[in-house]
């Protein structure tokens, strides 16, 4: 059995670029991430932009061509920063609000690759070309903007980590979540714990009556009147 789990053992390692360093500590330092860490299933190391910066007091944004509010991320400084951990088959991720939409399937996918390199933007962005010669895929959390990649960065990264086998006890809880069916989009059908009786909310009769397959059959039912209540747009 061990021989078995050394073989089908599958690591990944997080790279993250930021200003923010400090920003990633309590986050990776709690829960299943945490565990899967010291399992060794996770790889996670960030990098501070400013280490990468030869200017005085270690610069590493300017105003942009053009005028306008704000300031940029420098190319050449990003450029250092990834060039300094990208190997062959790494994908490097920027987090932005023109990226493509995050989602489970997305998440899905990524979970497949060994090696992600997160830069995370701040202030007013990054430069055009530094987009354009070194990022593999941008990625939006939604159309919102946040006041930096590194929140963006550690819901991406939660979400895949959870996925990677070891990370997660009980696999089948990763199979009847929501958003999660490979054949359609469902919400999670209603979930239930003691107490049997909550001030005047009785769990429903069927989650008692040991009848697996009919619980089976009126989770689905629930899952869908869900859906279709609040998220009839997953549905085909
Ligand atoms: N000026 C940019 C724009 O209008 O699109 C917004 C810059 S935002 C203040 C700074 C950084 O936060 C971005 O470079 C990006 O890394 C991150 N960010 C902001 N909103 C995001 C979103 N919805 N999804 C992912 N990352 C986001």
């Amino acid at each position: 059995r061990v021989f078995f789990y050394l073989v089908y053992k599958r690591k990944m390692k997080f790279d993250i670029i930021t200003l923010f360093p400090d920003y990633f500590s309590s986050p990776l330092n709690e829960s299943l991430v945490k565990k899967a860490i010291v399992n060794k299933i996770l790889d996670i190391t960030t990098y501070d932009l400013r280490n990468y910066s030869k200017l005085p007091h270690k610069q590493v944004d300017d105003s942009p061509y053009g005028g306008g509010a704000g300031m940029i991320l420098k190319p050449d400084i990003l450029t250092k920063a990834v060039k300094a951990t990208k190997k062959t088959g790494s994908l490097v991720i920027l987090p932005d609000p023109s990226g493509k939409k995050f989602d489970q399937d997305l998440a899905n996918k990524l979970s497949t690759k060994e090696h992600l390199i997160f830069v995370c933007g701040r202030y007013e962005g990054v430069d055009q070309r530094f987009r354009e010669k070194y990022v593999d895929l941008e990625i939006s959390l939604g159309d919102y903007v946040l006041g930096g990649g590194e929140a963006a960065t550690l819901v991406i990264l939660e979400t895949i980590a959870r996925l990677i086998p070891g990370v997660i006890g009980n696999t089948e809880s990763l199979e009847n979540e929501s958003f999660s069916q490979s054949d359609s989009k469902l919400l999670e059908y209603p979930q239930y714990t003691r107490p049997e009786i909550f001030e005047d909310l009785k769990v429903p009769e069927i989650l008692l009556s040991g009848n697996h397959q009919k619980i089976k059959k009126w989770r689905i039912q629930q899952a869908i009147e869900k859906t279709k209540r609040l998220r009839p747009d997953l549905l085909p």
